[in-house]
């Protein structure tokens, strides 16, 4: 019997299994789809402080980066080459720029306050924005550069954490039920190919993770929203950073249902062009939207004039999991014992994932956790 069974793949799950074996514990994965099947597949891979206001999540996110660039430099589990060649992190750094002084005035205000919280941000004024980004639009007001922002691929992460854990794997089982012991305690999962009992369940199930805490019996608001993604044909190296406009922090933060869109530009190391990002409600709502994808091009053009030249070659959504007050949920959930969760990152699981799994490793080990968990535990959702 493993010590900890993991329900989900994604790269949050995949962490939290990282974490809990470095933490001595045995770990069973499981997935109902293939590894890293869900949002985790269809996500950028950033790895951003610089999109975060001070506050709990900042400090999660800025642990975060440092744990992504910490495994990156690791060379382990009979690999040849480090962690971050495995899994294309790049510590290429980010720029927001703004398109007019107003709004510059209000990215240089937050970069102002995120300093003092240990995040490095780098005033960029407007003539010396072609320095970061050659191919950068004209006319622009200015920007910030943050050099701790990073990337990786998100479904190679959550593959190689989940190797490198030494967890055993199991895909195509879909979790429908929560074995329960003495005083209702949570005892394993029950799948449609069979029970598996554990010491601890840690319920990483993303979007789907309320349906998990209904097992129990139990209220988890977490609820999709969807993003689409311009993919590009490879190109040789034309963006350096991650570059967004400062539009994109307010629509992060915001809780309009409807449409929004932002431009978030980066390359990858395969030579492709990832153009985001939309945000909006539409429950699981599958349907290719073209007006979507038409304002997501339009704004990338906009920001970089060189791509009107370059032939998109695919897109896809996912469904960003999030939570009314835009946290993720993560540790203990105090109203059923042995049942853990670590869901509801929204658009930052990637970033956010090694942080999440340090947290829980120190929750279900009794161990000093890394930040305080306080603001993330799901007891906040009690009432
Ligand atoms: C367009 C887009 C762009 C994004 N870009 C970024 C980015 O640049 N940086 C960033 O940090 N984040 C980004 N995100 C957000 C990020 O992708 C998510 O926060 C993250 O992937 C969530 O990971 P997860 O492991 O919690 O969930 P998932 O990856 O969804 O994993 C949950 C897993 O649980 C499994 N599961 C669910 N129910 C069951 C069940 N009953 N039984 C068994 N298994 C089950 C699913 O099959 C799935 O594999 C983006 C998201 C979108 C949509």
């Amino acid at each position: 019997m493993p010590d900890v069974v993991v329900i989900g793949s994604g790269v949050v799950g995949a962490a939290c299994a990282y974490y809990a074996a470095r933490a001595g514990l045995t770990v069973t994965v499981v997935d109902r789809g293939p590894v890293a099947g869900g949002t985790t597949g269809a996500g950028e891979g950033n790895i951003l402080v610089s999109d975060k206001g001070p506050g709990a999540e900042l400090d999660l996110a800025t642990l975060s980066a440092r744990l992504w660039r910490d495994l990156a430099a690791e060379v382990a589990g009979g690999a040849e080459r480090p962690f971050g060649d495995l899994v294309e992190y790049e510590p290429k750094g980010g720029l927001v720029v703004a398109e007019t002084p107003g709004i510059l005035n209000a990215l240089t205000g937050l970069a102002d306050r995120q300093r003092v919280h240990g995040v490095t941000a780098v005033a960029v004024p407007p003539e010396d924005l072609r320095a970061y980004e050659p191919h950068l639009a004209g006319g622009l007001a200015g920007g910030v550069h943050y050099p701790q922002d990073a990337q990786v691929q998100p479904m190679l992460a959550a593959a190689h954490l989940i190797r490198l854990s030494g967890a055993r794997t199991r895909t195509g089982a879909e979790v429908t039920g929560l074995l329960r012991g003495a005083g209702g305690r949570v005892t394993g999962v029950r799948t449609a190919r069979g029970d598996i009992p554990a010491g601890a369940v840690v319920n990483a199930a993303g979007t789907w993770a309320g349906e998990i805490a209904a097992f129990a019996g139990l209220t988890l608001p977490v609820l999709p929203r969807r993003g689409f993604i311009l993919v590009t044909e490879p190109v040789p190296p034309l963006i350096r950073h991650k570059v967004y406009t400062a539009a994109y922090v307010a629509g992060v933060a915001s809780d309009d249902a409807g449409l929004e869109t932002s431009a978030v530009v980066e390359g990858t190391k395969a030579g492709t062009v990832l153009i985001g990002a939309s945000r909006e409600r539409v429950g699981f709502d599958r349907t290719v939207s073209l007006p979507v994808l038409a304002r997501l091009a339009a704004q990338a053009t906009a920001l970089f004039p060189r791509l009107a030249d370059v032939r998109v070659i695919r897109t896809y959504c996912g469904f960003r999991p999030y939570c009314p007050d835009h946290l993720p949920v993560i540790g203990a959930d105090r109203r059923t014992p042995g049942l853990f969760h670590a869901c509801g990152h929204e658009g930052a699981g990637i970033g956010l994932a090694p942080a999440t799994g340090r947290l829980i490793a120190a929750a279900i080990g009794g161990a000093e956790p890394p930040v305080d968990p306080a603001p993330f535990l799901p007891g906040r959702f009690a009432a």
